[in-house]
Formats: C-alpha cells, sequence, structure tokens
C-alpha cells in the first residue's frame, strides 16, 4: 500500500459497498457478511418484456443493495461501479455467454446528466464491459427529459412517460446485432423496453438486458 492510499484509509475509511459498515483491514470494497447475506438472486432472476428477451440481475432492489444503489446514483458514489461491474460480469457470463453482440446502456437525458455530473448506466456498462474483456458503446441518446420513471406507479403510466423519449445514434452499428443493454435496476422493464423497441425500430436484431438490481414481482 503506498503512503497516500494508506493515509486515504486513515481519513477515509473503506466501508462495504452494499452495508456501508467500516471494513476490516484487509478487505476491499465489501465485507464478509454481505458477500454471503445479500439477496441474490437465482439464475439471473430471469425477467422478460415487450420487446427485450430477457433482463438478468444478480440482485434484488432491497434492503442493503437498494440503499447501495441510490448512493451509487445520488450520492456520487461513482466507486461502487467497480463492484457492481464485477457482479454484473458474473451474472452476464453465467447466463448470457454468447447471446449478444454488442454491450451499451440507458443514457441519461443530457439535463439530467448536468444535475448529476455522471451516467451511472454508462460507468456500469464501462465497469462490466471490462470485466468481459470487451468494451461498451453509446446506441442511445435521450431525447425527451422525462418525469423520473421511480416517481410514477403504475406500469401503463410508466410506459406512457417513456415513450418515445429515446433515438438510435448510429444505425449501422446497431443494424443486424444482438444488444445487451445495461442499466442499474429494473422494475416494470417500461424503460428498458422502451430503449428495446427503439434498438429494434434502428435495425437491431434482438436487445437483452441486465441490471445490477430487479425488484420481486
Ligand atoms: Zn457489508
Amino acid at each position: 500500500m503506498g503512503i497516500f492510499s494508506g493515509l486515504l484509509d486513515i481519513l477515509f475509511p473503506p466501508r462495504c459497498v452494499f452495508c456501508h459498515k467500516f471494513l476490516k483491514s484487509g478487505r476491499k470494497k465489501t465485507c464478509s457478511h454481505c458477500e454471503t447475506a445479500l439477496p441474490f438472486t437465482e439464475n439471473g432472476g430471469g425477467k422478460h418484456g415487450d420487446f427485450f428477451s430477457l433482463c438478468v440481475s444478480p440482485l434484488y432492489y432491497e434492503g442493503d443493495v437498494r440503499e447501495s444503489l441510490l448512493r451509487f446514483k445520488f450520492k456520487e458514489a461513482t466507486g461502487y461501479s467497480e463492484v457492481y461491474g464485477k457482479l454484473l460480469a458474473q451474472c452476464i457470463r453465467e447466463n448470457l455467454s454468447n447471446r449478444y453482440d454488442l454491450i451499451s446502456w440507458v443514457p441519461l437525458s443530457s439535463r439530467r446528466l448536468k444535475e448529476r455530473g455522471y451516467d451511472q448506466a454508462m460507468l456500469l456498462a464501462m465497469s462490466t464491459a471490462l470485466e468481459l474483456d470487451d468494451v461498451a458503446v453509446s446506441t442511445l441518446e435521450k431525447i425527451v427529459d422525462t418525469e423520473k420513471q421511480s416517481q410514477i406507479a403504475s406500469a401503463e403510466k410508466r410506459r406512457a412517460n417513456i415513450s418515445g423519449a429515446y433515438s438510435a445514434v448510429d444505425g449501422e452499428l446497431i443494424h443486424g446485432k444482438r444488444i445487451l443493454l445495461i442499466d442499474d435496476i429494473v422494475t416494470t422493464g417500461s424503460t428498458l423496453s422502451e430503449c428495446a423497441r427503439t434498438l429494434l425500430a434502428a435495425g437491431a436484431s434482438e436487445v437483452l438486458c441486465a441490471t445490477i438490481a430487479r425488484t420481486r414481482d
């Protein structure tokens, strides 16, 4: 350990990405309790959507997983993407191996990106791709700044809110490809479905999805 990182550990003792408790020395990013006690899904917890074939997620969106993702999304805990990327890559290897041609993500609108300063799904896609010896490429942009999906309760209203909000950025890149779309959370699946619909309309042959966490139906 270098002097600088040693000093940082004293000033800001590392905490577990999930339960946020201080880590015992020698542990990196997650505590031994969370490693086994997190709400892991079985076989990727596959979810189906109107326009995507399958969405896999290693974790359920509840308890410490939810708190962790909220810090990642809203409290600038961007370093979490490394741990998330490892988990997501493992889930993709186990459940979607050889089923996609390129990795992409669900983008933020430019206004939301300016507010937050980072695109959490892009960070997640990049760290996941890195784990898979691949790269993540941009295939979509969000052209309408919609109301936050998390503030809309009904599935029907979520679908209406997000309809037409995305546009494909590179038809040539997408054409005939099986695209693996990455996002942080899947709830009703309406955002992923709208992104998948946009990609299929732009010539993609299939869309699969992977998120860190999913809600229980
Ligand atoms: Zn923990």
